[in-house]
């Protein structure tokens, strides 16, 4: 099956899935780094709090007193060292002048400036340059690569990091954000750390189905 192909029939059951699910792009660098090993009911429990608090902005979080902060996402789990990241990555980008400034630099800028970052791992890097900076990236988790090799797309021990260019120049930025949603939502509907193959859509023309339902 070729990527385009899988696209479509992820689409077909999925459809557009509008994520990621953010009023601004700030409370998607937010949400990104509060989802860091939890689950996003969790996430949302933490920015209801700081929307209430009126501080869900990168601005009020620099001025926030930490502990204060903690309060507000404890939800999420990990809360002492999350408050840290965001924030040393809110005063960053305030003395940058915020996110409008940002918005003009390149992929490359972005990219040196938030992996440099305290507390920014590659997933949640390329997920706030796609769905904070609307940029071309490809978000790889362990959704990806689980579903990916088991589906077909990878060799044993590949990673579906070796297929991200292809994946960032075969879709719009649009086509990525949805991408990224949907593997997430087949990783939890059915393609598990133990899939289901039982009772999903994919199963047909998924390698692993193949081999174990239908050997
Ligand atoms: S059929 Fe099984 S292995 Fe294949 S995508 Fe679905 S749950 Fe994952």
């Amino acid at each position: 099956m070729d990527i385009s192909s899988l696209y479509e029939q992820l689409f077909q059951k999925y459809g557009d899935l509008k994520w990621w699910p953010a009023d601004t792009s700030e409370e998607v660098i937010i949400g990104a780094v509060l989802t860091q090993n939890t689950s996003w009911k969790n996430v949302e429990i933490s920015i209801s709090k700081l929307k209430e608090n009126g501080s869900c902005s990168l601005y009020a979080i620099s001025k926030m007193e930490e502990e204060k902060l903690k309060e507000q996402i404890r939800s999420s789990g990990f809360f002492n060292r999350k408050a840290q990241v965001l924030k040393k990555l809110s005063d960053s980008v305030i003395q940058n002048g915020g996110l409008e400034p940002l918005n003009s630099w390149k992929d490359e800028e972005l990219d040196h400036f938030f992996s440099h970052m305290f507390g920014i791992g590659k997933e949640t890097l390329d997920s706030i340059l796609l769905y904070a900076f609307h940029r071309r990236r490809f978000v790889v988790d362990k959704y990806t690569n689980n579903f990916f090799s088991r589906i077909g797309m990878l060799k044993k021990n590949e990673n579906a990091e070796f297929m991200r260019e292809k994946i960032e120049d075969s879709f719009s930025v649009y086509q990525l954000k949805n991408f990224h949603a949907m593997i997430v939502n087949i990783g939890k509907d059915h393609c598990k750390a133990k899939p289901q193959c039982a009772g999903c859509f994919m199963n047909i023309s998924c390698d692993h189905a193949k081999e174990t339902m239908f050997p």
